[in-house]
C-alpha cells in the first residue's frame, strides 16, 4: 500500500462539516479581511500558548520579517541563526539588508548549539534567531542566558513547533518574538499560507500590530513604513477549527515517532531522531540520518516502495548561492550542518498515518538496512 508523506485529506476531509459550516459563515458575512474570525483566532492561539500578544499575518515567512522590521533592525546589523534549516529563517534577515550570520548545528538534536553562537558575535551583532527544528525546542536557557549578557534580542523561528513544550514552556514564546508558520505541511496546517507572530512585550506587539497594516494608525495616517502582512478571515476560520483538534494531531504525531524509535532501535547505519532532556517533541518531521554514504540509495528504496520521504534540508543556508557575497564569517564553520545535508532523510510521521502504514515504513527501512 502506498504511504504518503503526508495527507491533507486524510485530516481535513473527516472535519469537512466543521470547515464548511466556517467557510459559509465567513462567506454569508462577507468580510474577508481580518475581523472577528482573526480576532477570534487570535483569541484562540493567545490562550492555548498562554501568550499576551498573538498576531496573525500572512505567512510564516512574513511573521519573520514582521518581527525583524519591529525590532528595527538595520542594514549591516547581524543576526546569527543556524545554517540547517529551511530557506526562511536567514532569507527574511537578507531581504531587510541585514546581514544572516550562520552558525553550525549539533548533530543530536539538529538544534544550534550556543557555544558557536557564542563564537560569531560581534558588536554588529542584533540578534538571534534559533529555531526549533522538525517539532523539538533548542537549548532556549541558554540562548536566552547569551542574549541578556550581550544584550541582543530572541527571535524564535518557531515554524515547526507550533504546541512544543520545553521544560513546560511554549516554544515561541520565550524570546522578544515568536514566529509560527500555519503552510499546510506544519502541525497546524492551514488551507493555505499563513503564520503567526506572538510576544509577551504590549509595545514591540503593538507596533507590529500596526506595521501588519501597512504602519497605519489610525486609518490613513502612516508614522511607520510598514507592509501588508494580513491573514485572511476565512483561513483564520479554518485554523480556529483545527486548533480544536490539535490536542489528538499530536498525540497521534508522538505515537508515531514512539512506534518508530522502538521498531527501528539497533537497525545499523541509521541514527534515529531524539528528544532533548525537558523538550516535549512534536514530531514535525521524523528525521533518520543514514550512514556510510547511504542516504540516497534509502531514498530511492523507499520511492520505488511507494514510501514517501524527503530531504530536509539538501543544501545549508550558507551553501546557498544568494548568500555567497555575505561576509567569510556568516559562512564559516558550519561542517556539522554540510553533513546532515548528506545524511538525514525524513520519513511519514503525520497524524492519520495507520498502523499498517507504519508497519511498512519500518518493515521497508529495515530489510533496506540489514
Ligand atoms: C515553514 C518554515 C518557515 C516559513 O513558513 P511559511 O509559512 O512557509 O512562510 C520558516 N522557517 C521554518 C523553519 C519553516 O519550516
Amino acid at each position: 500500500m502506498p504511504v504518503p508523506l503526508l495527507d491533507v485529506n486524510a485530516q481535513n476531509l473527516p472535519i469537512e462539516a466543521e470547515l464548511t459550516e466556517a467557510f459559509q459563515r465567513v462567506l454569508r458575512h462577507g468580510m474577508f479581511i481580518l475581523g472577528k474570525e482573526v480576532d477570534q483566532f487570535e483569541a484562540d492561539v493567545r490562550a492555548f500558548l498562554g501568550v499576551k500578544h498573538a498576531i496573525a499575518v500572512s505567512s510564516g515567512t512574513d511573521a519573520l520579517v514582521l518581527a525583524l522590521m519591529a525590532l528595527d533592525l538595520h542594514p549591516g546589523d547581524e543576526v546569527i541563526c543556524p545554517a540547517f534549516t529551511f530557506f526562511a529563517t536567514g532569507g527574511s534577515v537578507a531581504r531587510l539588508g541585514a546581514v544572516p550570520v550562520f552558525v553550525d548545528v549539533d548533530p543530536v538534536s539538529f538544534n544550534v548549539n550556543v557555544d558557536h553562537i557564542r563564537a560569531k558575535i560581534t558588536p554588529r551583532t542584533k540578534a538571534i534567531m534559533p529555531v526549533h527544528l522538525f517539532g523539538q525546542s533548542a537549548d532556549m536557557d541558554a540562548i536566552l542566558a547569551l542574549a541578556k549578557e550581550h544584550g541582543l534580542r530572541v527571535i524564535e523561528d518557531a515554524a515547526q513547533s507550533f504546541g512544543a513544550t520545553t521544560h513546560g514552556r511554549q516554544t515561541g514564546t520565550l524570546g522578544d518574538f515568536g514566529a509560527y508558520s500555519f503552510f499546510p505541511s506544519k502541525n497546524l496546517g492551514g488551507l493555505g499560507d499563513a503564520g503567526l507572530l506572538v510576544t509577551n512585550d504590549e509595545k514591540l506587539g503593538d507596533y507590529a500590530r500596526i506595521l501588519r497594516v501597512h504602519g497605519m494608525a489610525p486609518k490613513y495616517y502612516h508614522h511607520f513604513v510598514g507592509a501588508n502582512f494580513r491573514i485572511d478571515a476565512l483561513q483564520s476560520a479554518f485554523l480556529a477549527v483545527k486548533l480544536r483538534h490539535y490536542a489528538s494531531y499530536t498525540a497521534r504525531r508522538q505515537a508515531n515517532a514512539a512506534f518508530y524509535l522502538e521498531a527501528l532501535a539497533g537497525t545499523p547505519g541509521i541514527v534515529l531522531p531524539s528528544a532533548s532532556e525537558g523538550n516535549d517533541h512534536i514530531w514535525n518531521q521524523f528525521t533518520l540520518r543514514v550512514l556510510n554514504g547511504r542516504r540516497d540509495a534509502l531514498k530511492d528504496h523507499l520511492l520505488s516502495s511507494k514510501i514517501g520521504c524527503e530531504v530536509y534540508y539538501p543544501v545549508t543556508l550558507d551553501q546557498q548561492k544568494c548568500f555567497a557575497n555575505l561576509p567569510p564569517t556568516s559562512l564559516s564553520g558550519c561542517e556539522v550542518s554540510h553533513q546532515l545535508a548528506g545524511e538525514v532523510l525524513s520519513i511519514p510521521v503525520y497524524p492519520e498515518l495507520s498502523s499498517a502504514q507504519r508497519d511498512e515504513v519500518a518493515a521497508a527501512i529495515k530489510s533496506f538496512a540489514l
